[in-house]
């Protein structure tokens, strides 16, 4: 495994330059591109990392997998009413299905589904940022993860898309909280702190049929497992889940931070981080690196 990880990073660090690190969230534009990291994590415990794999990155959209699997816990099917679990087709961050399809969000790994579900969580919990901090610590075992406030608060002072696609969704009576609140707990999900080796830990639950063996838990069954990686294989990557399907043919998640995290059910979850994006919002090298493995490795879904 070492030897393909040094060919991986061999083949992947020449292309930063050709992308661009996300600047909408001015906080997140002051990021290093020159970084690269990986990190395998085995359902026997075995990790494997090259490059920048212990650097602590924003996970941005990544989060959206952890506050839907908080809310898959805690409400069931009673959610999809409130969010569909069809691909978009669109980028992350578009408002025009949402008026088409009357506030229901095609899915919740764009941001208007990741908002609804936020506002689910909000029902649900007292602190529901709090909630989901301590829900990270203990599925990646690292007690130090923290969100950065400075992106945080960066990203709501910039919070004009978010804001419109949740009161457009309020308006049509699917979104039960303070807006403003809800962009809080969203954002500051959002600028939680990660590294690879935190993040292919913290997912390697959905490799493993739903249990985490750091904290010995189950914590989803097997079937809502297999029902969030459904999810994440045809919406994880946005407009670009088809080509990564493509590509790399596994579950995976991306974040604007440059993280991309990917399953292999049964065996691995890998964590791929460098910031430089794509066109698509996804991470330029990630998207390389990840392709290469599965192909080296022969990992697919499909
Ligand atoms: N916090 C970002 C936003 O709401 C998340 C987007 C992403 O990572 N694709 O715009």
């Amino acid at each position: 495994m070492d030897q393909i990880l040094k060919e991986i990073q061999a083949l992947a660090l020449p292309l930063i330059g050709q992308g661009k690190v996300a600047d909408y969230i001015p906080a997140l534009a002051k990021v290093s591109a020159k970084q690269f990291g990986i990190a395998i994590y085995s359902n026997k415990g075995e990790l494997f990392t090259i490059g920048d794999a212990t650097t602590n990155f924003s996970i941005q959209s990544i989060s959206k997998v952890f506050s839907l699997t908080l809310s898959m816990k805690h409400f069931g099917a009673g959610m999809w009413d409130k969010v569909g679990r069809e691909p978009s087709g669109q980028p992350f961050n578009s408002l025009v299905q949402l008026e088409y399809e009357a506030g229901v969000p095609r899915n919740p790994f764009i941001n208007a589904g990741a908002l609804v579900v936020s506002d689910m969580n909000q029902s649900r919990f007292v602190s529901p940022h709090y909630a989901m901090k301590t829900f990270i610590r203990r599925l990646s075992g690292n007690q130090e993860v923290q969100s950065d406030h400075k992106v945080a608060n960066s990203e709501y002072e910039f919070r004009s898309r978010n804001a419109a696609m949740a009161y457009l969704m309020k308006s049509f009576d699917n979104f039960d909280n303070d807006v403003e609140e809800v962009l809080r707990s969203y954002f500051s999900n959002c600028a939680i702190r990660m590294s690879c080796v935190d993040l292919a830990k913290a997912f390697s639950f959905l490799a493993n049929k739903g249990y985490c063996r750091h904290s010995d838990e189950q914590v989803l069954t097997e079937q809502e497992t297999k029902q969030v990686n459904a999810l994440m294989a045809t919406s994880g990557l946005y407009d670009e889940a088809g080509n990564f399907a493509y590509r790399v043919g596994l579950p995976g998640k991306s974040g604007v931070g440059g993280g991309i995290v990917a399953i292999v059910p049964d065996q691995f979850s890998v964590c791929v981080w460098s910031p430089e994006l794509n066109k698509a919002g996804n991470s330029l090298a990630g998207m390389a690196a990840l392709e290469t493995l599965s192909q080296k490795i022969g990992w697919s879904v499909f």
